[in-house]
Order: structure tokens, then C-alpha cells, then sequence
């Protein structure tokens, strides 16, 4: 049996370096930081001090880390697995990165005599632990039919696309459905909260039809659920998008709505919440809409448990009261976010605490409001002196008059 390196041991290479050891496989483990090294040591790997130690002790070195340089740094940067790697190491990195970079990586071990293969893998944390991951090769097909068992240790579906960064092509395709059907998925459902209709019920009625996704199933049952636990982190995704961005200038694809979500991750991840989930993308759609996705029984559960709650939102139609809208504060997740989460890197953002629950507010419909009415605000936005807010409204107070489009 092979002898596997595995490095890079976090929310994927963990669960992925533990089905090897279960499958019987010699691994040494190597990780940035100890812990998982420790813990995988416990359950019979052998740790190792550096990636080239790694590799000089394996016939096979796989790769599980977040993004471009740091594959670039542990395979060809100094006490790398190409220093380490004797002719005849296969190298697979399962990371999603760059498609060039894997080619021009994989041109540098072939001087070298080692093989690479881009192996990026679908199917999240669960697929991870339960060995069901989908995995995409691009690279030598000798070496992809040799290292085939290894990689049926940790996934189900497998498929060889194609020359080296095919693999990664593929994984670039991948996110940029997964991305966009998680954009769509949260407006359909704060559309419906929205209008006042149970979003739970909403994601039942759409699995069974033609909307029904597994996206819809996981990350429409997580966004009910408020859980924004990683999951695929939000920094991730925006640089998975990132890469096929990139893609798309290097061979002329224009890819709008890729752009727009990437923006929107972008948007998450300067608030300071790039390590929550990617289900998280709905709380921007929730905050332009000034209401939350939730199932309207947990909402009548809470309104038992605390009575009814002072300024509930309005959703819908304003007449309308839906329970679905309803919001109060949690502690001490903050309407599901955990509060640790929402005092991320960036410190908490005001406006994701309120919309989770630790503001609530009252909702003005627009079809209520006076043509040029505002919204009351008080104080005006953070960092605006008062009268600067005032002369602000005022200034943009026009624009929010309707627009009768003219036949003339
Ligand atoms: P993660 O951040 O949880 O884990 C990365 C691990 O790499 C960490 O343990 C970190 O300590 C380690 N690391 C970072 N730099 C290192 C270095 N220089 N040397 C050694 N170790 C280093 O990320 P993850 O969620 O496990 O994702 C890993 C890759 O898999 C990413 O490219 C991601 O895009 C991709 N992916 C993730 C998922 C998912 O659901 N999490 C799904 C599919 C693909």
C-alpha cells in the first residue's frame, strides 16, 4: 500500500485524512498549526516537521489548503514537497485554486520527475467525513488510474477530465453554480417572507419541482436554521469565484452574474464575516429587505415562549403582520449568528447584528410611503453629523419618487 502525505488538515483535509487512515493507508500529517496534527497523530498517523519531510516519506503527498500561495508555497517554496519529492512522488492537490497555477505548478515537478494532478473536490464538510466527496482530475492519466483507489477512499464520484488544470476548470464551473443558485435561493426566500408565505414551506414546495436543488435542500435548510457555522467560508468562495472570474478574462467568457456575487461575498467579507458560511450571502439580501427568513413555527414558538413582540416587523403588505417577519433578539446567538461569528475580524456589523435580531425594527412598506417620503431615521447614518444626515434626505429625497415611464 502506498504511503500517503497529507498536509493542509483543516474543515476538509481532516475528515478526508482520516478516511485514509481508515482505509488502511500509511499517512504522515502536516498542518500549519498542531492541533489536528496531534489529534490525527492519536488516531495513527505519523506527524512530520515541514511539507519536504513529508514528502520524503511518502510515495503519494496530497494537499488540502485554501488557496494559490499557499500551495505554491508548501509544494515549490523553501523546505517544500518538490525538495523533499524523489522522481517517481505523485503530488495531488485537492485545493481549488487557479487553473494556470496548477499547470505551471505541475510543469515544475515534471523537471523534477514528480507527477501532479489538480484534484479539486464538491460535496462540502459532509461529503468530506462521509467519503462521498465528488472529485474532479485533471493531469497524467497513468497516475490518475494509479491513484484512483486513493482517491475512492475519499469520494464517490470521480471523474478524470482531462490534461493538467482541468480538474480545476471543472471545480471553477462548480462554484460558480453552487454561488449563484445560493444568491437566487435567498431572494426567492426572503421574497417570501417578505410577502408574508412560511419560507419553510416555500423550500418544501420548490424541492419537489423544477427549482428543487441539493443547494435548495442543504443551504436552504441551514439559512432557515440560521446556521452560518463554516461549512464553506464565505473567504473562500469569494476567492473561488475570484479564480473563475480570472478564467473568464484569461480565455474571453464574460461572466456578469459571477461578478455580482462576487461582490456581494466581497461585500460579507469587508464586514468582517468571511469565516461564516456561504449560506450567510441571504443576510445581505435580508438587510435590503429589512426582514428575516424564518420558518413561521419557530416564530410562533418564540412569540409563546416571550410574548408579543414590540416592534415586530411588518413584512408583506403592511396590513399584514406575517409571523415569518417577526424578529427579537437572541442571546447568545444573535438570531442564529453566533455572536462570537459576529464579532469577526471586522468587528460586528450593525447592520447583520440588527437584522439577525439585536435591533428590532419597524418595517414601512413601500407601497405605504408618500411619493419623496422618507423613512423615519434618527441620528442619520454613523459618522454623518445630524444636519449633515437632514440635508442628505433632503437632497436625495426626489429620487425616491416614483418613475412614470412615458409613452410620449
Ligand atoms: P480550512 O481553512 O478549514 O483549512 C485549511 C488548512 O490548511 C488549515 O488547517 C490551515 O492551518 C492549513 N494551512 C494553511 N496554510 C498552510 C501552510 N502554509 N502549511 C500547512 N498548512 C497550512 O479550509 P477548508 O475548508 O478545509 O478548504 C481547503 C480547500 O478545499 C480550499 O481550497 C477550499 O476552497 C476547498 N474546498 C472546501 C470545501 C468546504 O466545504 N470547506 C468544499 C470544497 C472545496
Amino acid at each position: 500500500m502506498e504511503r500517503i502525505g497529507f498536509i493542509g488538515l483543516g474543515v476538509m483535509g481532516k475528515p478526508m485524512a482520516r478516511n485514509l487512515l481508515k482505509a488502511g493507508y500509511p499517512l504522515v500529517v502536516y498542518n500549519r498549526s498542531r492541533p489536528p496534527v496531534e489529534e490525527l497523530a492519536a488516531e495513527g498517523a505519523e506527524p512530520a516537521g515541514s511539507p519536504r519531510e513529508v514528502a520524503q516519506r511518502s510515495d503519494v503527498v496530497i494537499t488540502m489548503l485554501p488557496d494559490t500561495p499557499e500551495v505554491e508555497q508548501v509544494l515549490a517554496g523553501p523546505d517544500g514537497v518538490f525538495e523533499g519529492g524523489r522522481p517517481g512522488l505523485i503530488v495531488i492537490d485537492m485545493s481549488t485554486i487557479d487553473p494556470m497555477a496548477a499547470r505551471r505548478l505541475a510543469a515544475q515537478a515534471t523537471e523534477r520527475g514528480i507527477v501532479m494532478l489538480d484534484a479539486p473536490v464538491s460535496g462540502g464538510e459532509i461529503g468530506a467525513i462521509q467519503g462521498t466527496l465528488s472529485i474532479m482530475v485533471g493531469g497524467d492519466a497513468a497516475a490518475f488510474r494509479r491513484c484512483l483507489p486513493i482517491l475512492q477512499a475519499m469520494g464517490r464520484n470521480i471523474v478524470y477530465m482531462g490534461e493538467s488544470g482541468a480538474g480545476q476548470v471543472t471545480k471553477a464551473a462548480n462554484q460558480v453554480v453552487v454561488a449563484l443558485t445560493i444568491a437566487a435561493i435567498s431572494e426567492a426566500l426572503v421574497l417570501a417572507a417578505k410577502a408574508g408565505v412560511d419560507p419553510a414551506k416555500v423550500r418544501q414546495a420548490l424541492l419537489g419541482g423544477f427549482a428543487g436543488s441539493r443547494v435548495l435542500e442543504v443551504h436552504g435548510q441551514r439559512i432557515l436554521e440560521r446556521n452560518f457555522r463554516p461549512g464553506f467560508r464565505i473567504r473562500l468562495h469569494h476567492k473561488d469565484l475570484r479564480i473563475a472570474l480570472s478564467l473568464g478574462r484569461a480565455v474571453g467568457a464574460s461572466l456578469p452574474l459571477t461578478a455580482l456575487v462576487h461582490e456581494w461575498l466581497g461585500a460579507l467579507v469587508a464586514r468582517g464575516h468571511g469565516d461564516l458560511d456561504h449560506a450567510a450571502l441571504v443576510t445581505l439580501v435580508e438587510e435590503w429587505a429589512q426582514t428575516q427568513v424564518r420558518p413561521q413555527a419557530a416564530v410562533a414558538a418564540r412569540d409563546q415562549e416571550g410574548g408579543p413582540a414590540d416592534g415586530r416587523l411588518a413584512a408583506g403588505g403592511g396590513a399584514q403582520r406575517p409571523a415569518a417577519a417577526v424578529v427579537r433578539p437572541r442571546s447568545p446567538e444573535v438570531g442564529g449568528v453566533p455572536e462570537a461569528l459576529l464579532r469577526g475580524a471586522g468587528g460586528p456589523s450593525r447592520s447583520l447584528a440588527a437584522v439577525a435580531g439585536g435591533r428590532p425594527r419597524r418595517q414601512h412598506h413601500p407601497a405605504l410611503q408618500r411619493p419623496g417620503h422618507l423613512p423615519q431615521q434618527r441620528g442619520g447614518p454613523p459618522g454623518v453629523p445630524r444636519g449633515e444626515a437632514e440635508r442628505t434626505q433632503r437632497s436625495f429625497a426626489p429620487g425616491l419618487r416614483p418613475i412614470t415611464p412615458s409613452l410620449a
